[in-house]
């Protein structure tokens, strides 16, 4: 390595060459304030020549606002303290600025000030667009709305970029205008005029900047506006000094939305990189309108929405309370239909006159039924539907069920069957009635649409977990079918497979949309398989609680019947495979044939094979040989004298009734046949002797007419309402105060003495409700209380609690049924005093004695007959107390005796029901099953009760007596 070269010292002459070639701006000032020394770059960067620059003093360069801190520094230096980083603004020719970043020592002694800047102009100036971009960003971010971020976008990109007023415009699309939304400006300014000038103002595409940036969609930059030709605002611009303007499009995609502008003091070179940059943050605003905008779509969209199911809900509590008003008002008047029906058809009239009647009655029903229908809808649509949850009995509610559609499809010819498989548990609960309307409406419709052929409802049990049961349901017809595509539809409301088949079926399309969701309600589903022509298959599941774990084994005494040989006679194959399950069920032994003939085939082979049936169970209408030939055929043949013969009949047709009393058949049943109907049926035929076999002995009681008298208190503000109530009670065997509203019910109760007050609720003055509070308040002062049913036409749920919370006892709902009256009563005012009972001479027939056979037993000695009855009358008390000594004691054995002793003494007087009472005591204490007892004992006792009166009038009452036995033998000779 070689030493360095040898270096002579710069001369001046090199300093100043060297100081001439700097880019930085070199200077020496004298403490007088003026320049003594520029090095040339001052020249290029300000545009003024030497001599300019030292012939005037420096601060006339700097910029006013700069200028005092300048003289601040320079005093500071002269004092000896020497500047790093001073920063200053210094004017060019063209009256743009420039900043200056100074560092200068003094040379005292010579009075002379050292300086040299940097020109930063442009390392500031980025510094401040990146600044300005950044606050707009943080605006655009934080803002809720363009409204709100509208100032604060043009004070951040002042404050930031140094530019005294900014403005906001937006495009008027309709009126092809900017219009002036926002304008902002610095505090230290004066630009009133400006201001206003620019607010008032609108401009078209191309005039003035903002028109300019509009059409163009591009940033445009005017270095002095004053002088800019299409500057409109340029006087006022020039009052109060502004000078360099720019401005930029806010843009989505190409589109304009609008534009923002900027003033400055100054005039000022076009700002490329500013402009580009501005460019920018015109899309960013454009993207924040475009989100803010489709932010307020959502909004309102979800607003909409939100008001949409406020009114949807309002719509539908107006339409539930509109149906539940329409529902009173309809009821109303259909309660005096009804009524007056009924009534009219009780009295004597002519066969036409009851034809009319009927008709008025079947329409009134069907229009019932509508009404209900639609309150229900309603009521599911408003979610007001609540299902109950009551213990029930399966077999029962659905065999009940079928009776009431049983009588449409015997009429029409169309078998109907019920099967509950045996794995079915039947102590369930739940909500019976409401199980009971989906399988009217799905049986019913089924029956509706079905000419021949069957019907059958068949039920199955899934286990469930949680000790549910999961049932099954099918209900399958061989009717019309339903085509594929109309298989959706029809459980929607007021939809139906085909409106044609509404003309010639009727009906309202509701039925399938309510029983769909009340099987939603159980927890189930719906369904329906359909082949046009073949028929139809409804399926639905529902969940229901199990009532207790083991109910379902069969009782005991069941196995009386264990191995009892029964020969089934039914055409139906579906009925034929049901009876046999049943009756193999009971561990019977069934045998089941197709037809007539058969049946006497396979009797004859009995007779050879030495194995002859105990029972023989006939369908009374088969092809070719029916039931009651077959009958006839075997009750005249004496090898078949000890077969009971049941005869399974179709509701509705009398005269089957009449044969089977004239062909000596031990039962009959009415189809579908309930299971425990069938039991007892069975049970009765083979416990009965054969003389016995005289009357059917099943049979639907009538409705027993009530068997005190009360004081009925009627408070109803309906006059023909009244009218109705009035007789129905009096019908009833009721005396009646008719009072038109609450408060004359409570003054009437206060004057009167009743046992009974059937309370409207909605009538003028003071309603049922508070009328019942009224009167339940007297009555504490007064110690009594008056049994209140509430009779209302309001079929809400809700109502019968609000009834029962107001102090009522009870609860029925018009139109008003005789039948349901009575049952109302019997409910509140318990069981009827037999004292005081007049029985109609219908019901004697009916239930109580078989007259009859009464005679036939007594061979018409009524002194035999009156000694009997002394006996009866004595003895059946202390029988009665054994009986129910033994139930208490659970002594199985006395009971047996006792109920035999009983039923014996009973037998006397052919009182079927009392004697089939006794019987069930007797069986019950024979098997040792005494769980169901006590209320078989209540039965027998009612029982008692009525016989024992029947038999005191009938031995009493000796001219009624006399001419009822003339009227019984004639009856008797007639049949004989
Ligand atoms: P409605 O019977 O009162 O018209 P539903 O809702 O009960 O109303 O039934 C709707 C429609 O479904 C009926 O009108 C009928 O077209 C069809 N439908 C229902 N059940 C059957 C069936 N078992 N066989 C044929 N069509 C049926």
């Amino acid at each position: 390595m070689s030493a360095p070269a040898h270096f002579n010292p710069p001369t001046e002459n090199d300093l100043r060459e060297f100081v001439d070639l700097s880019l930085n701006l070199l200077c020496i000032a004298g403490t007088d304030g003026y320049f003594k020394h520029v090095n040339p770059a001052w020249e290029t960067t300000f545009g003024y020549t030497r001599e300019e620059l030292l012939s005037r003093p420096y601060l006339e360069f700097v910029h006013p606002d700069d200028r005092k801190a300048t003289t601040a520094e320079a005093a500071n230096i002269a004092s000896g303290r020497s500047t790093i980083s001073f920063e200053n603004r210094y004017r060019c020719k063209d009256g743009s600025y420039k900043r200056l970043l100074w560092s200068a020592v003094v040379r005292a002694e010579r009075g002379l000030i050292y300086a040299v800047a940097a020109d930063v102009t442009e390392r500031k100036r980025e510094e401040a667009r990146l600044a300005a971009q950044y606050a707009v960003t943080r605006v655009l971010a934080e803002a809720p709305t363009l409204a709100s971020a509208s100032p604060r976008i043009l004070q951040v990109m002042c404050e930031s970029l140094d530019w005294s007023m900014g403005a906001i415009w937006r495009v008027d699309q309709r009126d092809k205008l900017l219009r002036c939304v926002e304008t902002w400006h610095m505090p230290s300014v004066q630009v009133k005029e400006f201001d206003w000038g620019t607010r008032s103002r609108t401009f078209p595409p191309g005039v003035g900047l903002p028109g300019r940036v509009w059409t163009q969609a591009q940033p445009a930059w005017i270095e002095d506006v004053t002088r800019d030709a299409n500057f409109p605002r340029a006087p006022i611009a020039a009052k109060e000094g502004l000078h360099a303007a720019f401005g930029f499009p806010i843009l989505i995609g190409a589109e304009v939305l609008g534009v923002l502008e900027f003033f400055s003091l100054q005039i000022q070179q076009p700002d490329h990189r500013l402009l580009e940059m501005m460019s920018a943050i015109g899309s960013q605003i454009g993207q924040f309108i475009e989100r803010k905008e489709a932010e307020d779509a959502l909004r309102m969209y979800a607003s909409d929405l939100e008001t949409a199911r406020k009114r949807a809900e309002e719509a539908t509590r107006a339409k539930s309370e509109f149906l539940a008003n329409i529902s009173h008002e309809i009821r109303t008047p259909m309660n005096a239909i009804i009524g007056m029906t009924e009534l009219a058809l009780a009295t004597r009239i002519t066969r036409e006159q009851r034809e009319y009647l009927n008709a008025i009655q079947g329409s009134a029903d069907t229009l019932l039924t509508l009404v209900n229908d639609l309150l229900d809808f309603s009521k599911i649509e408003a979610r007001k539907l609540h299902l109950d949850r009551v213990a029930f009995n399966l077999r029962d509610a659905l065999e009940d069920t079928m009776r009431v559609v049983a009588p449409r499809a015997h009429h029409k010819g169309v078998e109907l069957a019920c099967h509950i498989h045996p794995g079915v548990p039947d102590a369930l609960v739940g909500d019976p009635l409401r199980l009971r309307q989906i399988v009217v409406n799905l049986v019913g419709n089924a029956i509706k649409f079905t000419e021949h052929g069957e019907v059958v409802l068949q039920v199955q049990a899934e286990p469930h977990s949680n000790g549910d049961a999961q049932l099954r349901f099918s209900v399958a017809d061989t009717g019309i079918g339903i085509p594929l595509e109309k298989q959706v539809v029809i459980f929607e409301a007021f939809s139906q497979a085909d409106s044609s088949t509404t003309r010639r079926y009727g009906g309202t399309g509701l039925g399938l949309a309510i029983s769909a969701q009340l099987v939603e309600l159980m927890g189930g589903r719906i369904s329906v398989e359909s082949q046009p022509g073949r028929g139809s298959t409804f399926r639905f599941t529902a969940r229901f609680e199990v009532q207790k774990p083991g109910m379902e084994k069969p009782p005991a005494r069941w196995r009386t019947l264990t191995n009892l040989p029964v020969l089934i006679v039914d055409d139906n194959a579906t009925n034929r495979r049901i009876l046999e399950e049943v009756f193999t069920n009971w561990h019977m032994r069934p045998v089941a044939v197709e037809s007539g003939a058969s049946a006497l085939a396979t009797l004859e082979k009995s007779l050879l094979a030495d194995q002859s049936f105990a029972v023989v169970l006939l369908d009374g209408h088969m092809p070719d040989l029916d039931g009651f030939a077959v009958a006839e055929r075997i009750s005249q043949d004496r090898r078949y004298v000890g077969v009971k013969l049941v005869m399974l009949t179709s509701a509705g047709q009398p005269e089957d009734v009449a044969r089977c009393r004239k062909l000596g058949i031990s039962a009959y049943l009415t189809k579908p046949v309930k299971q425990s109907g069938l039991f007892d049926v069975i049970v009765n035929a083979i416990g009965q002797p054969v003389a016995e076999r005289s009357r059917a002995a099943q049979r639907r009681k009538r409705p027993r007419l009530a068997q005190r008298r009360l004081q009925v208190l009627v408070a109803e503000d309906n006059p023909v309402n009244q009218l109705v109530a009035t007789r129905i009670f009096q019908k009833l065997g009721h005396q009646v105060t008719v009072v038109g509203n609450g408060r004359e019910a409570l003054s009437a109760v206060q004057a009167g003495k009743f046992d009974l007050i059937a309370m409207d609720v909605q009538m003028p003055e003071m309603d049922g409700l508070d009328a019942t509070i009224a009167i339940r308040a007297w009555e504490k002062t007064a110690g009594t209380h008056i049994p209140i049913m509430a009779m209302t036409a309001h079929a809400m749920k809700g109502d019968r609690e609000r009834c029962l919370a107001a102090g009522m006892d009870g609860y029925i709902s018009k139109p008003i049924r005789i039948r349901e009256l009575d049952q109302a009563i019997a409910q509140l005012i318990g069981p009827p005093n037999p004292a005081k009972v007049p029985v109609s001479e219908a019901d004697q027939a009916d239930s109580v004695i078989d007259h009859a056979a009464l005679l036939a037993g007594v061979d018409g000695n009524r002194r035999l007959l009156r000694e009997l009855v002394r006996l009866f009358l004595a003895d059946s008390p202390q029988h009665l107390t054994e009986i129910k000594e033994a139930i208490r004691r659970g002594d199985a054995g006395a009971l047996r005796i006792a109920a035999h002793t009983l039923k014996g003494s009973v037998g006397n007087f052919a009182a079927k029901n009392a004697f089939t009472a006794a019987q069930r005591l007797e069986i019950m204490g024979g098997e040792g099953e005494l769980d169901t007892a006590g209320e078989a004992c209540e039965t027998l006792e009612s029982e008692l009760a009525l016989l024992s009166e029947e038999l005191t009038k009938l031995t009493m009452n000796s001219s009624m007596r006399k001419t009822k036995m003339d009227k019984v033998g004639r009856r008797k000779g007639g049949q004989g």
